[in-house]
């Protein structure tokens, strides 16, 4: 065996890759990771200051223990950081008894014991009265272990941690090419050629440049932040205005959250299926934040959210990875056993990123992983 720089390398140290560097390094393991930019940017696919948890995962029912697993890790990595990254506000799904959302997640949370309640229209305008548009005949399930975590805070977290285990942390390193060898996998680099013996590839939306076949696209997706109107600033507080999604009559939904500290604007966007999403190359992304990015959700607000005002006090361009059936890609892709990837967020991924590190280090160093995510096998778009 010809000798290596490491046992293990990551690739792209964002959501998924930190993670899957934290665990490693925890178990021991000789591990490298390579980021392009510096842990806790703002060129990906984590930032933006909040990522929604919860655990009636509506996406897929095999997501629920994993939602599980990455709550008590993030617990962990407040833990081991000694860092806040959790902010337990709990969170309200909202909307038509017979729509897409409610009876989804409604069905998903009995199925799995998540702790939720089932509000009618009154009671969430009395507890939440910044939703005093929510119409008589909506309803909303209301879940008290959802939350909020920050996601350049956990991400940079992780990458501490880990290298406090040991870990070497290549930031501001490009990788050009992953080639798997007879004895050993290269890592193409900015710096240098590195030799490891096996890779978890965690480029988010540049994973598919790397490694190519896993029918990834990488959609722009702008995040809007507007003002209060000071007669209701009251009522946007974190506590008054938890995480939620709610679905409006026309079937999108909108997303957001209150404030947390003095001074910040309510954090909003928009889900409409995608269809509003543009397609790109994320190497050339368009980070203009332009009347177009937020209209949508500031034509909505005056009767879905009075107390706001209507056009964004800010706003910024993230990008997310989608798959065709919006699931992610976590495991071997067909071909060489040594590389492992996770990716295709599809825009709900960040909530188990701890999960996702834990699975991803067991995968790459021949563990059986503590949960099984068969669902999100990369190689299901190759059958
Ligand atoms: C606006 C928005 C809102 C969202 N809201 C939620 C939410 O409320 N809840 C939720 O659970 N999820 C949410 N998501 C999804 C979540 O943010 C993503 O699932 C998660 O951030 C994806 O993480 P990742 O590790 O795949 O990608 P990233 O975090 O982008 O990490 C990929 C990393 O790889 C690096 N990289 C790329 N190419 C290379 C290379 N060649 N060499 C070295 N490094 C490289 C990049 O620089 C980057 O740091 C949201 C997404 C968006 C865009």
């Amino acid at each position: 065996m010809a000798s290596v720089d490491a046992d293990v390398a990551v690739i792209g140290l964002g959501a998924f890759g930190a993670s899957a560097l934290w665990r490693l390094a925890g178990k021991g393991v000789d591990v490298i990771g390579f980021e392009r930019h510096t842990p806790g940017h703002a060129y990906g696919s984590s930032h933006g200051g909040s990522r929604m948890f919860r655990t009636a995962c509506l996406e897929h029912p095999g997501l629920v223990d994993l939602a599980r697993l990455s709550r008590d890790l993030w617990r962990e990595l407040e833990t081991e950081s000694g860092q806040d990254l959790f902010t337990a506000s709990g969170g309200l799904l909202a909307g038509p008894r017979s729509g897409h959302l409610v009876p989804a997640a409604l069905a998903v949370a009995r199925a799995h014991g998540v702790a939720a309640d089932l509000l009618d229209a009154a009671e969430v305008r009395r507890r939440f009265p910044a939703h005093d548009g929510l119409a008589d005949d909506h309803v909303a399930l209301w879940e008290p272990g959802a939350g909020l975590v920050r996601p350049e805070a956990a991400i940079r977290a992780a990458v501490e941690v880990a290298a406090d285990a040991g870990a070497r942390v290549y930031a501001d390193t490009r990788v050009s090419a992953v080639r798997p060898g007879a004895d050993h996998v290269s890592i193409v680099t900015t710096v240098r050629e590195f030799r490891v013996r096996r890779v978890v590839v965690t480029a988010g939306a540049w994973l598919g440049a790397l490694v190519p076949g896993l029918s990834l696209e990488a959609v722009r997706m702008p995040m809007t932040w507007f003002a209060a109107r000071p007669e209701a600033a009251d009522d946007f507080h974190i506590s008054r205005f938890p995480a939620f999604i709610r679905e409006l009559d026309d079937g999108t939904c909108l997303w957001g959250h209150g404030t947390v500290r003095a001074g910040e604007d309510v954090k909003l966007g928009l889900e409409d299926g995608g269809s509003t999403f543009d397609v790109v190359d994320a190497e050339v992304l368009d980070r203009g934040f332009r009347r177009a990015d937020w209209a949508g959700v500031g034509e909505r607000l005056p009767a879905a959210i009075p107390g706001l005002e209507a056009v964004p006090a800010r706003g910024e361009i993230c990008l997310f990875t989608r798959t065709p059936d919006r699931q992610f890609v976590l495991g071997r892709p067909a071909g060489d056993p040594r590389v492992v990837v996770g990716g295709g967020c599809s825009g709900h991924g960040f909530k188990h990123a701890t999960g996702v590190g834990e699975v991803l280090a067991a995968l790459v160093v021949g563990e059986e992983p503590p949960l099984g995510v068969e669902f999100t096998d990369p190689a299901r778009f190759a059958r």
